[in-house]
């Protein structure tokens, strides 16, 4: 139906995508949720023999090179298996990408390759008990150089991968006296060693089965070439990491959301009441309408800025990351709002684990927690917005509509002296 967005190549890979999705085990959806495994690395593998990881890198390193619309479509198809799963599958994305802009050489052949590939899982460790919202300022996992290596003191918390993953990337204090706290911290690839430990598995709402842990780093020993990108530039490195974090998490929502709304049609087309499916009542039906609208109209907003991604992420890497930014608030709440409403409408049976709505619901909540929370989205998306329209070259070309009122000239009444 949404083919028009893609190029012929696109549509392609989604189909393979697809196929995939399809095949995949509700056994393991299942038994993940259960909590009975904390790690699925069997449907990473089999994505990466099947050659569907890390679509959007070079073919160099496995991938094929696919736009990142391409890979917002992509991420849809996923979605429809809940949260975890699109979760692991985008992490190659959202690991892989600044290992791609910033690697080198060889951390690309150990990292990226057989991340791609299946055989190897990465994570990504950036919340701290101390810092979630405030990466930057309240970051208190050190590094420390010496003798070749850095060492490595602190703790991450909530990390998908934590229990199964084996490498991270994680955000250190580098220089702790830097003035502005865009300037502390460095990324790292950081293996998974002795000196790191498990210290809490979560158990949580929804988004089960991913290994959500929180690792304690003893003096652990990394050595110098895994530093990811420039000593202290671990600000870039983010924001550039920032771009999948977002667009994958707001595409794999919509998936969730779609999936959540073919139950209700099909639902609502089955079950009767009053001597008739429910679907011709209104108060279902117009339902079902302002649901595929809230999830056209978030899949709008991500497509735009995967277009964004794809055209002027190198020369205007601020407006993609407003679009991105406004992606996932969108897409998120959307989906929030989309399975709670298909939940209405199954009515008790929806609150039953004999459909799966009750999962999806749980898995939703998360996304606007996630990535940044929503309000971390706001925060980005507004000041953006003020940045540019109050900007003088933005408002030397656009029309002064404030001149189009009547009382236009009673300017001592427009912005009165205030005190
Ligand atoms: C299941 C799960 C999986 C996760 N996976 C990972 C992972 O793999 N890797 C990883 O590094 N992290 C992960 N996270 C962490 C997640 O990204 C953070 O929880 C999130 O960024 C919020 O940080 P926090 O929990 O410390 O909340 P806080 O930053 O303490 O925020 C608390 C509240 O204050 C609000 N707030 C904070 N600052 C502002 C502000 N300036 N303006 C307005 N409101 C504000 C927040 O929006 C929030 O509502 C995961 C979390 C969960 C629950």
């Amino acid at each position: 139906m949404y083919d028009f967005l893609l190029s012929p190549e696109e549509v392609k890979v989604r189909d393979e995508v697809r196929e995939f999705v399809r095949s995949v085990d509700p056994e393991l959806i299942k038994r993940m949720d259960r909590e009975e495994v904390v790690f699925p690395k069997e449907f990473l593998r089999a994505a990466g023999e099947a050659g569907l990881l890390g679509l959007r890198f070079p073919s160099r390193y496995g991938g094929r090179g696919l736009s990142w619309v391409g890979e917002a479509a992509v991420m849809e198809e996923v979605g429809v298996l809940g949260f975890t799963l699109s979760c692991l599958y985008g992490l190659v994305s959202i690991v892989g990408e600044p290992i791609n802009v910033f690697g080198t050489k060889e951390q690309k052949e150990r990292y990226l390759e057989p991340m791609v590939r299946g055989e190897l899982y990465g994570a990504e460790a950036i919340t701290e008990p101390s810092s979630g919202s405030d990466v930057f300022g309240s970051t208190m996992t050190r590094a420390e150089r010496r003798n070749g290596y850095f060492i490595i003191n602190g703790q991450k918390r909530f990390v998908v991968g934590g229990v199964g993953a084996d490498f991270f990337v994680v955000y250190a204090v580098t220089n702790p006296k830097a003035r502005d706290p865009r300037e502390r911290l460095s990324a790292f690839l950081v293996e998974r060693t002795e000196g790191m430990k498990v210290a809490t598995i979560y158990g949580t709402m929804g988004t089960r089965g991913g290994g959500t842990a929180r690792i304690v780093f003893r003096d652990v020993k990394v050595p110098e070439e895994n530093l990811l990108g420039p000593l202290h530039g671990g600000y870039k490195v983010f924001n550039r990491m920032m771009v999948p974090e977002r667009l994958v998490s707001a595409a794999g929502a919509i998936g969730t959301a779609m999936a959540a709304l073919e139950i209700a049609v099909n639902y609502s087309t089955v079950r009767r009441a009053f001597g008739r499916p429910i679907r011709e009542f209104q108060g279902v039906n117009f339902k079902i309408a302002d649901m595929a609208s809230r999830i056209d109209s978030a899949r709008g907003i991500v497509y735009m800025a995967a277009r964004a991604a794809d055209t002027i992420l190198e020369d205007n890497p601020r407006v993609v990351r407003r679009l991105v930014s406004e992606a996932k608030l969108v897409a998120t709440e959307a989906a929030w709002s989309v399975v709670s409403d298909a939940m209405q409408i199954l009515g008790g049976i929806g609150y039953t684990t004999v459909f799966p709505i009750e999962r999806l619901l749980r898995d939703v909540r998360l996304g606007m927690i996630w990535t940044g929370t929503n309000e971390v989205m706001r925060m980005i998306i507004q000041h953006e917005t003020y940045r540019e329209l109050l900007s003088p070259e933005y408002r030397r070309k656009r029309r002064n509509v404030e001149l189009d009122a009547l009382g236009a000239h009673l300017e001592e009444e427009k912005y009165p002296e205030q005190p």
